[in-house]
C-alpha cells in the first residue's frame, strides 16, 4: 500500500538530520491575511505593487505607501498565528526543524512561539519603521496616527531621513544578513519545506532551488502549483494548517 502525503512528510521529517522550513503569503491566509496572487482574493488583484525608486523620488508615492499600510493595518495587527504556525512552532521547538526563513512580514512565526534566532526574514517586517538613511527604528502607531490625521509623511527624528515600514519592497536591495543567514541555513539542510509559497519571487524562491542542488530532498507544500514543483521529491497540493496537523512526529 503506498502512503499518502502526509506520511510521506513525517517519514522524510523523521529521517532528516537538518530540515529547514521556508515560508510565503500562504500560510498566513487562514489568519485573515490575504496573499499577494491567489485568484479573487490576492492583494494585487486590486493595487499594483510601488517599486522602491518610485517610494523615494515621490512624494505622492509615499502618501499611497502609508494610504494602503492604514487600509491593511487593522487586518495585519489583529492576525492571530494559525494552526499551521503553532505545527511549525512545534516543530522548532522539538527541534526537528532548525530554521524558518520567511518572506512574510507579519511577524506571526516569532507570535506563535519560533524564537527570533531561529528566523530568517527575507523580506522584513511590516509592524515597525526604520529610517532609509541611519537605520534607527521607529514606531508605527504614532507614525499612523499622525500620518491619518493630516497625511504628514514620517521623517527620522534623529536625520530628518525618510521612514518607512521595516519591509522590503519592490526594487530595495535585500538585507544582507539575513540573506546570508539563509544562504548557510540552506546550505546545512538536509530536507527544505516550502509552505504556502507561489515560488516566483526571487532572489527568496532561489534559495528551494538552492537546497535541492546542494542535495537536500525538496517538498513543496502550496494549493496551486508551482513551477518549482518539477524539482520536487515531493509535492503536496492541499491546505496548509489541516495538512501539518496531520503530522506524525
Ligand atoms: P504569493 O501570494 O505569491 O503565494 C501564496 C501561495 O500560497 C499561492 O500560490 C496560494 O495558492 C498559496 N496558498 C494561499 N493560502 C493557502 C492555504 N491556506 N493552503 C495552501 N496554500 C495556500 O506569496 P509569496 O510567494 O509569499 O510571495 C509574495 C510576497 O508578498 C512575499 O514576498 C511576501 O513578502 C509578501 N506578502 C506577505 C504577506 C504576509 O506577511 N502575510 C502577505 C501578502 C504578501
Ligand atoms: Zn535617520
Amino acid at each position: 500500500m503506498s502512503q499518502n502525503h502526509t506520511d510521506q512528510l513525517s517519514s522524510l521529517l523523521a529521517q532528516s538530520q537538518n530540515t529547514v522550513i521556508f515560508t510565503g503569503a500562504g500560510i498566513s491566509t487562514e489568519s485573515g491575511i490575504p496573499d499577494f496572487r491567489s485568484p479573487g482574493t490576492g492583494i494585487w488583484t486590486q493595487n499594483q505593487p510601488i517599486d522602491f525608486s518610485e517610494f523615494l523620488a515621490s512624494e505622492e508615492a509615499r502618501k499611497e505607501t502609508w494610504r494602503r499600510k492604514l487600509q491593511i493595518d487593522p487586518v495585519m495587527s489583529a492576525a492571530e498565528p494559525n494552526t499551521g504556525h503553532f505545527a511549525i512552532a512545534q516543530l522548532v521547538q522539538t527541534g526537528q526543524v532548525s530554521s524558518i526563513i520567511t518572506q512574510n512580514i507579519d511577524g506571526l512565526h516569532q507570535k506563535s512561539g519560533v524564537p527570533d534566532t531561529q528566523m530568517i526574514e527575507l523580506h522584513g517586517n511590516t509592524t515597525y519603521c526604520v529610517c532609509l538613511d541611519c537605520g534607527t527604528r521607529h514606531e508605527l502607531q504614532p507614525i499612523m496616527m499622525a500620518f491619518e490625521a493630516d497625511e504628514s509623511l514620517p521623517l527620522c527624528q534623529e536625520c530628518n531621513g525618510i521612514v518607512k515600514t521595516a519591509t522590503i519592497s519592490f526594487g530595495q536591495p535585500m538585507p544582507e544578513a539575513e540573506m546570508a543567514r539563509a544562504k548557510e541555513a540552506t546550505l546545512q539542510s538536509d530536507l527544505f519545506i516550502s509552505i504556502g509559497s507561489s515560488l516566483v519571487v526571487y532572489p527568496a524562491a532561489g534559495f528551494p532551488l538552492l537546497a535541492k542542488q546542494n542535495g537536500a530532498k525538496l517538498v513543496i507544500l502550496n494549493r496551486e502549483p508551482t513551477q518549482l514543483d518539477v524539482e520536487a521529491d515531493l509535492v503536496i497540493h492541499d491546505e496548509i494548517g489541516p495538512t501539518l496537523n496531520k503530522l506524525n512526529f
